[in-house]
């Protein structure tokens, strides 16, 4: 069985009490009433790993970084190794979200090593993949995704595959209220599992593909509908804790 999952991601929002009161928040309503079938992941800022990590319920709520580094440690000033992220208590951590690609220059062979890294730390990662909009109207989504499979995740061993979480989020669709139609979702992320059945053969059957870009409670349901779809990356709509759990039981 696919795990469903629904995770938020915080990007660069929150003070620190901010980012605790809304931890508690969401844990007091995941707790409540939240569907139990979901995972449900935050990736707070950095700072507030640890102490968001000591808020929630650790039996329901994972905490998961936003990026790592391609190293364990040593004179990289400003990076967070895998291993850091795990030690304050995170259990999954994001990589190639599309705002790392490309505003940190974040190619595919660096999200190669960060995958590594990770799993090496014992951290779920959530690879993001996606496509911008000229990508799309060039009609080269399909290729360019392909690519960021292959050269990412097709070195791993069956073993380390199955650990790993995707989410597609076409690039257009972040942040602009545009969503992907549920058809145009669907499309993708059964072109994706095609890809990783291709090489991984029936492991791919258990991944998680969860779907990025303006979901929200009002559309969440038909998103999820979906055969391989399997929960959510959410943005904006993660940083309100009412339309987050609005999501997690849109399952
Ligand atoms: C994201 O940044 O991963 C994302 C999906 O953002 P939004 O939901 O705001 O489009």
């Amino acid at each position: 069985m696919r795990k469903k999952i629904v995770a938020g991601n915080w990007k660069m929002n929150t003070t620190f009490q901010e980012g605790i009161d809304l931890a508690i928040e969401i844990n007091n309503l995941v707790v409540e009433k939240a569907h139990k079938d979901v995972i449900v992941v935050v990736a707070p800022p950095f700072t507030h790993i640890s102490e968001v990590n000591k808020a929630v319920d650790n039996d329901r709520i994972f905490v998961a970084g936003q990026n790592c580094a391609t190293e364990n440690s040593g004179a990289f000033t400003g990076e967070i190794s895998a291993e850091m992220l795990w030690s304050a208590g995170a259990d999954f951590v994001i990589l190639g979200h599309s705002e790392r690609r490309s505003y940190y220059g974040e190619t595919n062979e660096k999200l190669k090593i960060k995958v590594a890294k990770a799993l090496e730390f014992n951290l779920t990662p959530i690879y993001c993949v996606g496509e911008v909009l000229e990508e799309r109207e060039a009609n080269k989504h399909f290729e360019v995704i392909k690519e960021q499979i292959e050269k990412v995740l097709f070195d791993l061993s069956e073993a380390d595959f199955e650990k790993v979480v995707i989410a597609y989020e076409p690039v257009w669709a972040i942040g602009t209220g545009k969503t992907a139609s549920p058809e145009q979702a669907q499309e993708i992320h059964k072109y994706i599992r095609t890809l990783l059945t291709a090489k991984f053969g029936d492991a791919a059957k258990k991944t998680s593909i969860l779907y990025g870009g303006s979901c929200k409670p009002s559309n969440a349901k038909e998103l999820f509908a979906n055969a391989d779809v399997d929960g959510g990356l959410i943005g904006g709509a993660a940083l309100s804790a009412n339309d987050f759990l609005a999501i997690i039981n849109a399952f």
